[in-house]
C-alpha cells in the first residue's frame, strides 16, 4: 500500500467515528507512524508504507476511532509556533491561550518576572521564554504531571536555567516575595461544573482538574484575585485566559480595588479570551 492509499483509508475509519476533520488528522496519524514530515508526505504520495509504520498507523487510528484526543497519540503539539511534549493526563495546549502569549510579551519590561499559575504542559512559559531571553519565570502547578511535563518541555528547548517549577494547589503556598511579579498570567480551569458532563468527548478525557473552576467556573480567579495583588509590582499586571463575555463581565465585578481593569482581548475567532488588569 502506498502513503496516499493508507491516509485514505484511516480518514475513511477516523470519518465514520465522526472525527471533524478525518483528513487532517489521517495525515498527522500517518506522519507519525511512518516518521515523515507531513510535507514529506503531499510530495512523495506514492511510496510504499512500510509493514511496520501500517501497523502503527493502524493502531493509532483505532486509538484516535475509539474517542482519544489527537494529541495524546501523536505526543507532541504545537503553540506558538514551537513543538512541544504532551501526555494524558495534561491539559492539550488550545491555539486560543496564544493571545495570553501576545499581550504578555507587550506588558513584560526588559529583564521582566512572571508567574504563571497552571502552566499544564508549560506551554505559555516555553513561548514567552523562547521569546524573550530576557525574561525569568516561576510555573505552577497542582498536578505533579503537568510539573513534569513542563520541566521536560523546558530542558528540550534548553530554557529551565531561567524557570522556576512549583508544584502547589493553592496560590498561597508558592514562595515569592511582595511585588516579586512584572506579570502573573494564568490559564486557569474555568469550566462551571455542570457543563463539564456536556463538553465533547475529547475534552472529557483531558484532565478535570485542568478544565474544573467550581459550581460557578470562578474558583481559581477568585483566588488569584486574593492572592496575585500582593505579589505584583506596581503597574504589573494579572492577565487571565477566560471562557467568554460573560465570565470577563463577571471578574470585572469580584476584582479587587487594587487591581484596574484594562480590558478583554478576543482570540483568533474574534472571541473574548483573555482580560487584564494592572496593579495600582
Ligand atoms: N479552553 C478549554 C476548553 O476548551 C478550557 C480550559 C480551561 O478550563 N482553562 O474547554
Amino acid at each position: 500500500m502506498n502513503l496516499s492509499e493508507a491516509r485514505r483509508r484511516a480518514a475513511e475509519r477516523l470519518r465514520a467515528s465522526g472525527t471533524e476533520y478525518p483528513e487532517r488528522e489521517a495525515e498527522f496519524l500517518l506522519a507519525e507512524a511512518a516518521r515523515i514530515d507531513r510535507s514529506f508526505l503531499a510530495a512523495h504520495p506514492f511510496l510504499p508504507l512500510e509493514d511496520s509504520a501500517a501497523r502503527r498507523l493502524w493502531e493509532m487510528t483505532e486509538r484516535r476511532f475509539g474517542g482519544e484526543p489527537l494529541q495524546y497519540i501523536l505526543g507532541s503539539w504545537e503553540f506558538y509556533g514551537r513543538s512541544l511534549d504532551v501526555a494524558p493526563g495534561v491539559l492539550i495546549p488550545r491555539p486560543d491561550t496564544e493571545i495570553l502569549v501576545e499581550h504578555a510579551l507587550t506588558f513584560l519590561p526588559s529583564s521582566g518576572r512572571f508567574l504563571d499559575w497552571g502552566t499544564g504542559s508549560g506551554c505559555i512559559i516555553l513561548a514567552l521564554l523562547s521569546e524573550r531571553s530576557d525574561l525569568t519565570a516561576v510555573a505552577v502547578d497542582a498536578n505533579a504531571l503537568a510539573v513534569s511535563l513542563t520541566w521536560r518541555n523546558l530542558k528540550l528547548h534548553g530554557l529551565l536555567s531561567r524557570c522556576f517549577l512549583w508544584h502547589s494547589r493553592t496560590p498561597q503556598d508558592i514562595p515569592a516575595g511582595d511585588g516579586e511579579f512584572d506579570l502573573v498570567v494564568s490559564n486557569p480551569p474555568y469550566i462551571p461544573f455542570p457543563l463539564i458532563s456536556g463538553l465533547p468527548r475529547e475534552v472529557r478525557k483531558e484532565p478535570l482538574s485542568a478544565l474544573d473552576g467550581g459550581e460557578d467556573g470562578l474558583l481559581w480567579y477568585r483566588a488569584l484575585f486574593g492572592w496575585a495583588p500582593a505579589k505584583l509590582r506596581k503597574g504589573g499586571r494579572l492577565l487571565f485566559e477566560i471562557g467568554d463575555g460573560e465570565q470577563g463581565e463577571l471578574l470585572v465585578q469580584i476584582a479587587p480595588s487594587s487591581m484596574e481593569f484594562e480590558g478583554i482581548f478576543h482570540d483568533l475567532s474574534r472571541k473574548p479570551r483573555a482580560a487584564s488588569w494592572l496593579r495600582v
